[in-house]
């Protein structure tokens, strides 16, 4: 066979076979999940006009022609509100899109004109991409699945950090004193329960991230069911096979059997039936405002991360793999709002990101999943300016608060790695919540939005 003649017939057979892509986006609440999607959507949907997507060949090169909205197939999974996103963006005063609170997923279309035309290939191709949006709250839920009641209940770290115990302190007060070997009262279940998840948000609030039971934060359908009534003990005095020997009545075995319920009716299907299908991934981590935040929090967020990223540990004997098989073939990793430092910080932020996941990445990279870490801005709020300080030439941004008030900040010097004790001591870092620039009927403006898009689905669009 001629060669490119094999190289075109090639290109079709892949095209053929890739017109489908299921792309996931994750990241615990609050890192910027739905503005990404709806700037995702909002930057593909105007790809062929006004967009600005120099990073990604297929728009720079003038190839991708836009895309369309599409019915989604999975009929029991809420659609992704980008209407409503968009709406609050176009408000006046411009407004941040309500968050998702559970899985929500989008169709679209992508028309592309193929790089290299011949006459096999078609004029026009097609990709169809599926988004879908999920908590990353959830994968902090799969380590779970290698516990039993009993180690789990070790492996909470309920009595560590003066802020988490304070959170947890009603709880606690309680639950510290009961008694695993009496009868479980059903009414005192749940009110503990609930004191227990109440614990969890205020510790979500608070800024903590290493939190379980995921569902409890996020508990979507699942709001008020008896399966989200357990919690761990905090004291376990007795032997594992005393307390495996208990009447099924009594407090320690319900509360395991609630949450082995729990890991088989929640857990699991959210893999099985989701996790496992999707082919693409992108996990954001807003690791600016864990720095805003403190050091406890920081921390914590470090914690919550190597432990959501057990999801992505392909290695052949990782819970994961024995268990579901997924086949995410790239990964990214991205610091959202990096428009709240100024620019010449940014080098900084992905160094920061690499360091905080270091051992992921390792593991990663040896598993062989290709996996690229990044900072971006999926909405901008700021623009960067430069003021005299003095007598220097001085970075700073300028944006508008959630309140209304103009302003013009520098927010800090951002660690190139890991925050030392120093770090805490002697160098602020301090920025304020910002109002979302105006849309208009404009594409959103962004930071780097079109790099991620490329590590994500450029190769599809060749
Ligand atoms: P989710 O809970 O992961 O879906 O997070 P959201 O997308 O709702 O984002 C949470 C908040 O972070 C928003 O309400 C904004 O205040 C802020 N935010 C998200 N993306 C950006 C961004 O690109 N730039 C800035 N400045 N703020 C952002």
């Amino acid at each position: 066979m001629r060669q490119p003649f094999r190289r075109e017939l090639s290109n079709l057979i892949e095209r053929g076979r890739d017109r489908q892509l299921r792309l996931a986006v994750t990241g615990l609440s609050q890192a910027g999940k739905t503005a990404f999607l709806t700037s995702l959507v909002n930057q593909l949907r105007h790809a062929g006009v006004e967009a600005q997507l120099d990073l990604l060949p297929a728009a720079r090169e003038g190839r991708l022609l836009g895309a369309q909205r599409l019915n989604q197939p999975d009929l029991g999974v809420p659609r992704f509100p980008y209407d409503p996103g968009m709406a609050a963006l176009r408000d006046t005063p411009p407004r941040w899109p309500e968050p998702t609170r559970g899985i929500s997923e989008l169709r679209l279309q992508l028309r592309y004109r193929p790089a290299q035309q011949g006459w096999l290939s078609p004029d026009i191709a097609h990709l169809t991409l599926d988004l879908f949006d999920y908590p990353g709250e959830w994968l902090l839920d799969l380590p779970l699945l290698q516990h039993d009641f009993y180690s789990w209940c070790q492996a909470q770290p309920l009595h560590s950090g003066d802020q988490r115990r304070a959170l947890f302190s009603e709880w606690l007060a309680e639950a510290d004193t009961l008694d695993p070997t009496a009868e479980a009262d059903e009414a005192q279940l749940a009110s503990l329960s609930e004191a227990y998840a109440e614990g969890l948000r205020r510790a979500k609030q608070a800024g903590f991230s290493n939190l379980q039971p995921g569902r409890f934060l996020l508990p979507g359908e699942l709001d008020g069911a008896p399966v989200l009534q357990f919690f761990p003990l905090p004291q376990l005095d007795m032997s594992k096979e005393a307390l495996e020997a208990l009447p099924s009545n009594s407090l320690y075995a319900t509360l395991a059997a609630r949450f082995r319920y729990y890991q088989q009716q929640v857990v699991r299907p959210f893999y099985r039936d989701h996790f496992r299908r999707f082919d693409r991934q992108i996990v954001l981590v807003d690791v600016l405002g864990a720095l805003n935040a403190g050091p406890e929090r920081f921390e914590d967020l470090s914690q919550a991360l190597s432990q959501l990223m057990h999801s992505f540990d392909y290695g052949q004997r990782s819970l994961l793999t024995r268990l579901f098989a997924p086949k995410i073939d790239k990964l990214a990793i991205a610091a959202t709002k990096a428009d709240h430092v100024t620019p010449d910080q940014h080098g900084h932020v992905v160094q920061l990101l690499e360091a905080l996941l270091a051992e992921p990445l390792k593991d990663l990279r040896f598993a062989n999943v290709p996996v690229k870490a990044l900072s971006l801005a999926a909405i901008r709020a700021t623009e960067a300016r430069e003021v005299m300080h003095n007598g220097k030439r001085s970075p700073a941004l300028r944006g508008t608060t959630l309140d209304g008030e103009d302003v013009l900040v520098y927010p800090g010097d951002v660690p190139p790695r890991l925050p030392t004790h120093d770090f805490w001591q002697q160098q602020g870092f301090d920025f304020p919540s910002f109002r979302p620039m105006g849309a208009g009927s404009d594409a959103l403006t962004h930071i780097r939005m079109d790099a991620a898009i490329d590590w994500l689905i450029g190769d599809k669009l060749v």
